[in-house]
């Protein structure tokens, strides 16, 4: 399948400059949500992950059809304020000004081997700051998947030594 055909470029959107690549014409497609699904299936499927990690609000759209094939668990990263028991923090850098990610301080166990889902990779910034929280834990990162990399802005960089599976590259 070309998951590519799937994707709605948006230019300028959220603002001028940005030309943004819209997944939900994947997610509303049965066939195509589902081969995308069953591709990270696949990767993830000889590493034994023990729990699947993502950042809202796409990462859970990655992220929960993957736990569920798997059998296994996810465990949400929510903005401040969102998850309702104790959580630890991170503060990670956007393009303008900063923002809080945060997990509940119980949702990973020491040991376990995670795998991080987003539906796209851009500078990094927002694995970088979720691989933070999924390490304080004590868990192990043994990739990040992802449906678009945007490759032009060197997002793998900051994930040097950790395994990355990209399923679009632009
Ligand atoms: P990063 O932290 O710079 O890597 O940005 C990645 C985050 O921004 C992800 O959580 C994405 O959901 C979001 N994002 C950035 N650009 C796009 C886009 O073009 N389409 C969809 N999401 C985007």
């Amino acid at each position: 399948m070309n998951f590519k055909d799937y994707i709605t470029i948006v230019p300028d959107w959220p603002k001028p400059g940005i030309t943004f690549k819209d997944i939900s014409t994947l997610m509303d497609n049965g066939d195509a949500y589902r081969a995308a699904t069953d591709e990270i299936v696949k990767y993830a499927n000889d590493k034994q992950v023990d729990i699947i990690v993502g950042p809202e609000a796409r990462g859970f759209i990655v992220g929960c059809p993957v736990a569920y094939a798997l059998g296994i668990g996810f465990a949400p990263v929510r903005k401040e304020g969102k998850l309702p028991r104790e959580v630890i923090k991170v503060d990670y850098g956007l393009e303008y000004g900063k923002d809080v990610l945060t997990i509940h301080k119980d949702a990973i166990k020491p040991g376990q081997r995670v795998l991080i889902t987003d539906d796209l990779l851009a500078t990094g910034g927002t694995i970088e700051a979720t691989i933070k929280l999924v390490e304080e834990l004590g868990g192990i990162v043994v990739g990040a998947a992802f449906l678009i990399e945007l490759s032009y802005l060197d997002g793998r960089d900051k994930l040097d030594g950790y395994d990355v599976f990209t399923l679009m590259t632009y």
